[in-house]
């Protein structure tokens, strides 16, 4: 299917209407606050093929696994984001004819999610008969200043009639879930109810007891005032609606607002839900749609203070990131430290709503750098109250020390059920680890480390003692039996990238306690019995740190991606004819095995997250030798080379990779984003931007630029949040400028020179 999303740089329009492509747009179009999140389906009444979605951030279905041939220590059940309440509804009757866009013509449709100031809005003409015409304007928006509240306006206006409006306002929780394993409903009732014209559904899972309240409330406004309008309750099982009859006047606006508040026993005790919901209503109400709009412009000011970036030249570059951008502050705003970033968000069911390695390795930099580091922290803060569940993880699989984080988890439990995957790509843990380094150098803020991250730390790197085994033959520490980052090869040994990021682990964290004990004895101490520390075990890490076994090859220089993968017939993707591309569709599982073709960054991914380390030389070695036969079949392959091909003078080849994710899900590049936006992929495309092109890197506590511009663009700028201050880094044709926007000055180095970006000052550099 050809792009059809219009280019603008503020905004996602869709000018238009295709049945065709409404699943994809309803993905596009979502609407979050990272509490809640709302796929961009119709508020009325819509028969055409549709994938209704309404999120609720933690709350969870523990849906028993299927799986064709159990293996001991799968785990029992996939938790899955649950699909809730229908809260935008309405059902409108025209002259006794419904509005059902699968139904009636439909002309000047548009759609436009307007991301500077968070709300999507919808207008377009129905043609009920020759004569009669309605014109709608539907807006609607999750609020981010008032996490618990939605709020809609539907605006209907005849023209070339008056006539009668059969009005249906619903809240309707008898939702399934359409990734459902048996086919079951997750949802049962509680209570539901209507006064007035306001009116109430509480519903709770099946299992684990979860509660749901939303209240809504309905209000009609004519010739821009308020009118009373006589109603009566519709109740059923999960149901509460408010059904009135409303005479419409031709060229003339009325106007439905539908104000809600969601709630869940997850912050309040169940038995106050409905009050609270209501207390959260009644002060939307009195604020008002338009109140309500205002504050929703303020706090998207604010995030796009903290987190634009600017492209200039190539508007089709400047929509992708911004709606990128857009995604990942809809989807995590990190005021919950029980909360994550699902790989689709909350944009579609796949992947069960649950946290990955992806958090770690491809969204952590963004928040960090776009955000209070109080938001990047509770991302560490979640797995460390997670602890207890991944030792629990590693002794299930018969381990005897430490802990093993899950592949996939809501609440800390494994939830993956391909053995190659939940037991075997371990190397989740080392990102674990990595993050509490990456969060501890780039903040300065060593707290984390000290009340919970030596902790993660510890329990990680005993987890790695336990997994080695000592290979008496080659005098060396081993690992067997993994599948790495690239999940197009399983069960193989030494994995380059496993190896080498435990190896890294049992480092950081000997390092760690090392410059505790000169700098802080007594802490030292306090952890050495806290956690049992011996020294035994640190000199066992050492010895492993020292002596893992990292497959090299002589002759090429390059790290093997495994023991056996030089035996491989080695080829170029280019050479494959376009008919197999991608493998995933074309080829059987085990020939995908057996080649040499790549998913995604691995090998690479160690020297992407290890960059520090290794000099330009190995990396260009590794580069060169793997990237050809990387076939980029996970969303998160492209980026991660895009910032390695900037870093070694690559610029093409860099702009390609990101061309690869900047529009991945605006174009529908990979034909699937109906089943909901990458937005863990999204992270990656501002990490191609800012570490790539804008050659960002922290390293000791100390910012390092190293921007290049590309060819097809004038000149682009990016925020970064460092050392208490707020940075614009622009760079354009004629040099680089950093802004600094605060009252705190930082120092930096931009090409190799440091300066010093003095409180709201602008200094010029190359
Ligand atoms: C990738 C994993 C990733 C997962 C969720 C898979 O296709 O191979 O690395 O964690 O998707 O995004």
């Amino acid at each position: 299917m050809k792009p059809y999303v219009k280019q603008d740089p503020w905004s996602i329009i869709e000018e238009g209407f295709d049945p065709q492509k409404q699943e994809i747009s309803e993905s596009l179009f979502s609407i979050g606050n990272g509490h809640t999140g709302q796929r961009a389906n119709f508020e009325e009444t819509y028969s055409g093929s549709s994938l209704q979605g309404s999120y609720m951030a933690g709350v969870y279905y523990p849906d028993k696994t299927r799986v064709g041939w159990w293996k001991n220590g799968y785990p029992e059940y996939f938790a899955k984001v649950l699909n809730a309440t229908n809260w935008i509804g309405l059902k409108l009757i025209i002259d006794g004819t419904e509005l059902d866009l699968a139904k009636v013509e439909v002309t000047d449709f548009r759609r436009e999610l307007n991301m500077k100031e968070g709300f999507l809005k919808r207008t377009f003409t129905a043609k009920l008969s020759p004569e009669k015409r309605v014109h709608i304007k539907a807006v609607r928006f999750v609020s981010m200043a008032r996490k618990e509240i939605g709020a809609l306006s539907y605006e209907l206006t005849p023209e070339g009639f008056s006539g009668q409006l059969e009005l249906e306002s619903y809240l309707d929780g008898d939702i399934k879930n359409t990734d459902a394993n048996y086919d079951e409903k997750f949802w049962d009732p509680v209570n539901q109810s209507v006064n007035g014209m306001r009116a109430s559904v509480t519903v709770k899972t099946k299992k684990l007891d979860f509660h749901y309240c939303t209240v809504k409330e309905t209000e009609i406004h004519q010739n821009g005032s308020y009118t009373p309008i006589e109603s009566t309750p519709v109740l059923r099982d999960k149901y509460a609606g408010v059904r009135a009859d409303i005479a419409l006047k031709d060229g003339e606006a009325t106007t439905i607002y539908k104000y809600t508040a969601h709630v869940t026993n997850r912050d309040h005790a169940k038995e106050a839900l409905q009050a609270k919901a209501e207390q959260a209503l009644e002060a939307a109400l009195q604020a008002g749609f338009k109140q309500l709009q205002k504050e929703q412009a303020e706090a998207w000011e604010t995030k796009w203070l903290d987190s634009d970036i600017v492209i200039e030249g190539d508007t089709a570059a400047q929509q992708g990131i911004r709606f990128n951008i857009f995604q990942l502050n809809q989807t995590y705003t990190g005021e919950d430290a029980r909360l994550n970033i699902g790989p689709k968000g909350f944009t579609g069911e796949k992947y069960g709503g649950s946290t990955y390695w992806d958090t770690e390795a491809y969204c952590l930099p963004f928040y960090l750098a776009t955000a209070d580091s109080r938001i990047a922290r509770n991302l560490l803060v979640y797995r460390w109250n997670q602890l207890g569940k991944a030792k629990e993880n590693a002794a299930k699989l018969g381990f005897t020390k430490g802990a093993l984080y899950p592949m996939v988890t809501m609440n800390g439990e494994e939830s993956h059920n391909e053995w190659e995957i939940t037991f075997e790509e371990i190397h989740r843990n080392g990102a674990i680890a990595y993050a509490v380094y990456q969060y501890t150098d780039y903040t300065g803020d060593t707290s984390y480390i000290e009340e919970a991250g030596i902790e993660v730390l510890v329990e990680i790197s005993r987890f790695w003692e336990d997994r080695v085994l000592y290979n008496k033959r080659r005098g060396a520490y081993m690992m067997l039996g993994v599948t790495g980052p690239n999940e197009y090869e399983n069960n193989v040994n030494n994995n380059w990238y496993t190896n080498r990021i435990a190896a890294w682990t049992l480092s950081c964290t000997l390092d760690t306690l090392t410059a505790w004990k000169e700098k802080q004895p007594e802490l030292f101490t306090t952890w050495q019995k806290q956690l049992g520390i011996t020294d035994d075990e640190l000199t066992k890490w050492g010895d492993i740190r020292s002596n893992m076994y990292e497959p090299y090859d002589e002759e090429t220089g390059v790290f093997l991606q495994q023991d056996g993968f030089l035996d491989k017939e080695l080829m170029a993707v280019s050479e494959l004819e376009e008919k197999h591309l991608p493998l995933n569709q074309n080829w059987s599982w085990d020939r995908i095995l057996r080649s040499c073709f790549i998913k995604q960054a691995d090998v690479l991914q160690g020297l992407h997250f290890l960059n520090h380390e290794y000099d330009d030389e190995t990396k260009r070695r590794n580069f060169d030798f793997y990237e050809p036969m990387t076939v980029h079949e996970s969303s998160l392959s492209p980026c991660v080379h895009a910032v390695l091909a900037c870093e070694l003078g690559y610029e093409a080849k860099a702009y390609d990779m990101y061309l690869r994710t900047a529009r991945l899900d605006l174009d529908n590049y990979n034909n699937d984003t109906e089943d909901g936006c990458h937005i863990t992929s999204m992270a990656g495309t501002w990490m191609a931007v800012v570490q790539g092109f804008g050659g960002m890197r922290v390293r000791n506590g100390e910012l390092h630029l190293n921007p290049v511009l590309p060819e097809n663009w004038d000149g682009y700028s990016f925020k970064i949040v460092f050392g208490g201050a707020r940075l614009l880094i622009r760079v354009a044709k004629s040099g680089i400028t950093v802004i600094n926007e605060t009252n705190q000055s930082v120092e930096l180095s931009v090409n190799g020179s440091r300066i010093t970006a003095s409180a709201n000052q602008e200094v010029k550099s190359g």
